[in-house]
This record gives structure tokens, C-alpha cells and sequence, in this order.
């Protein structure tokens, strides 16, 4: 028998000498707080976000990719304020010590770190039930941060990527399938290991009027920037992107166009531009390594209009997700 594992063995283990450094970090892990140096001419962007076993996963889910997705959902957030990383703080509460559980998780939570530069610098961790939360800062040149307001009437409505398929994949794994298909493993990926639009959301810094990413769907996602304005706008459903998985699974015959507007966990991003932008706005996105798809336009409002196929109005069963709804 190993000794068991202490808060600080935890901390020196598997967090303690991050992959990722920095020469902007003046202090790192090991101190009482982190010492850090903001570039100048820059604004520091800062976003948290939390998991809690039993309401953003499930329990026994992976934990490489529970590593991978605490840190993602932040940088996502990031992204869509067309920040750059650069440092984070993780806050973990874990039940026990489970030395096999925390080496998955850290190898998951420090390859995307070290993908995107961004260095982990602090945090905090106790015990509980399992939770984890990640505070995440980036920057961007002084005035430049893309924000939910500022879209005109007018404007294009664009996406990034495909929407769907982490909704997708989430409702065919809760009715107890868990197909061995290459196509099922695709849209798996999307739901555990969210790509966030880092260097898509970069590109958009002084061309796109606003943005937001989708976290609880696009209908949910893309009110909230319209709210900010009380704009309205118009989406075509035949025009949201889908991934060929996407439409192999859910042949379109049965789409359910709910999945796909409110089903969540897409971490793309939703922007706006004048169209007389498009072009640039498109190769610049495309040059990041993002497909990207107008959806429709911005309108005097209120509010947002889906148009399904047969050019009638869809209203989605569901509203996006809210923790202290009903
Ligand atoms: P304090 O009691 O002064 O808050 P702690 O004993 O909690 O400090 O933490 C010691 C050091 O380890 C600090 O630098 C803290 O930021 C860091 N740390 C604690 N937990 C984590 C973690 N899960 N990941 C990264 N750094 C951590
Ligand atoms: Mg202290």
C-alpha cells in the first residue's frame, strides 16, 4: 500500500509544474496568490465556469474529458470576446483521492492548455462532492473586445462550425445506446471534448458588431445578444450547418429541429457583421480553421423568428437551459 494521497501531494502531483510557462507569469503555483503581468496597451477579459457531477455530467464520466471540457467551456467564453489566453485558476472539490481519476484529469485539462498557451497559475482544492471550476483570463488591445451588444438591423447572423451535435449525441447515449459508429464517436466528441473557437474569435476583433457563443443552444444563445439591443432577427432552419454525422444519425426526414436550436453544448460561436463585411469576415474566419455559415439576419425586432423549410414559423418546445428554472 502507497501512502494515501494529501491536498498538497494533489497539488504538487498533478498540477504543480504545469506544461504551459509563461513569461508573463511573475508567480506561478505555490505562493498565496499568482503574481501576473498584463501586456500593456491590453484589457484583461476574465470568465469562470463551473461542472458539478450530476448536472453537467454524469457520474463515472471520463475524466480525461472532463479535464479537456472544464477548461474548454472557459475558453470558449474567451473566445467569443475575441480574447487571447493566457492564464487560468482551477478550483476542484473531489470526494476522494483516486490517484488513476486525477491523472486522466490532468493529462485531459493540461493538453488543451498547452494547445492554447494558457498557463495554469493557482487554484484551489478541497473536499466534496465533485465539482469543478475553472477561472479563466485572456486579453485583447485596449477597446477591442467583441461583445453581445452593438449588432445593427441589417446585420448577417453567422455560426461557426455545426450546431447539433453534442445534443444529439447526449439524447442517443440517455436512451441507453452507445453505437459503434464512426459517426457516433464523431458527435460523442463534440459533446465531451468541445474544440473552443480561440483563433476564430480573434479573428472577428473589429469586424464582427457583436457575438456571444452557444453554450445553451442557439435560440437561447442568440436571444441573449438580441435582449442586449432588443433586436429581433429572422433564422432560416434550413440554413443552420450540420455535420454529415449529424444527418446520418438524424436522417432529415425526423429532424428534430429542437436538438439543434436549444439542445446545447455547442460551443461554436454566433456573431454578427453588415454584410458589406462578409467577405473579409469570412476568409479571416475560414483562415482560423472554422467553416462558417450565415444564418439569417438581424431585424428591428424584438425578438427572434425561425423559419422552418416550409417557411413556417418554429417555435422550439424548450427555452434555454436555466439552473433555477422550475
Ligand atoms: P492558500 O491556503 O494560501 O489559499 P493553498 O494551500 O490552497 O493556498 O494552495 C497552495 C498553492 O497551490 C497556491 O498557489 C494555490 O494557488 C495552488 N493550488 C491549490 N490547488 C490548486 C489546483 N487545484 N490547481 C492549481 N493550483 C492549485
Ligand atoms: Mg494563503
Amino acid at each position: 500500500m502507497t501512502a494515501p494521497l494529501g491536498e498538497f501531494d494533489i497539488i504538487r502531483r498533478f498540477f504543480g509544474s504545469p506544461p504551459v510557462r509563461r513569461d508573463d507569469v511573475v508567480l506561478g503555483i505555490g505562493d498565496d496568490a499568482a503574481v501576473l503581468k498584463p501586456p500593456t496597451g491590453h484589457e484583461l477579459v476574465l470568465t469562470t465556469d463551473t461542472l458539478v457531477e450530476g448536472r453537467h455530467f454524469l457520474p463515472g464520466a471520463d475524466p480525461e474529458a472532463l479535464g479537456h471540457k472544464a477548461l474548454a467551456v472557459n475558453l470558449s467564453d474567451l473566445a467569443a470576446m475575441g480574447a487571447e489566453p493566457s492564464w487560468f485558476l482551477l478550483s476542484i472539490t473531489l470526494p476522494q483521492a483516486d490517484e488513476s481519476w486525477l491523472t486522466a484529469f490532468a493529462r485531459g485539462l493540461h493538453a488543451l492548455s498547452a494547445r492554447f498557451n494558457i498557463q495554469l497559475v493557482g487554484g484551489n482544492t478541497s473536499r466534496g462532492p465533485l465539482s469543478i471550476g475553472v477561472t479563466a483570463c485572456g486579453f485583447v488591445p485596449a477597446g477591442q473586445a467583441v461583445k453581445r451588444r452593438g449588432a445593427q438591423p441589417g446585420d448577417c447572423i453567422y455560426v461557426t462550425g455545426t450546431l447539433g451535435d453534442a445534443a444529439l449525441a447526449l439524447r442517443i447515449m440517455q436512451r441507453g445506446d452507445n453505437p459503434a459508429t464512426g459517426e457516433f464517436a464523431e458527435i460523442a466528441n463534440r459533446l465531451h471534448r468541445p474544440e473552443p473557437r480561440i483563433a476564430a474569435g480573434m479573428a472577428l476583433r473589429g469586424l464582427a458588431t457583436a457575438a456571444i457563443d452557444l453554450s445553451d443552444g442557439l435560440a437561447a444563445d442568440l436571444g441573449h445578444l438580441l435582449e442586449a439591443d432588443r433586436l429581433g432577427a429572422r433564422v432560416e432552419l434550413s440554413h443552420l450547418p450540420l455535420s454529415s454525422a449529424f444527418r446520418k444519425l438524424s436522417p432529415l426526414a425526423s429532424l428534430d429541429w429542437d436538438l439543434i436550436v436549444a439542445g446545447g453544448d455547442d460551443y461554436e460561436l454566433c456573431f454578427t457583421a453588415p454584410s458589406s463585411r462578409e467577405p473579409e469576415l469570412l476568409r479571416r474566419v475560414t483562415d482560423a480553421g472554422c467553416a462558417c455559415t450565415r444564418i439569417g439576419d438581424i431585424t428591428d425586432g424584438p425578438g427572434l423568428v425561425l423559419t422552418d423549410p416550409d417557411g413556417q414559423p418554429y417555435q422550439p418546445r424548450r427555452p434555454g437551459y436555466d439552473h433555477f428554472a422550475g
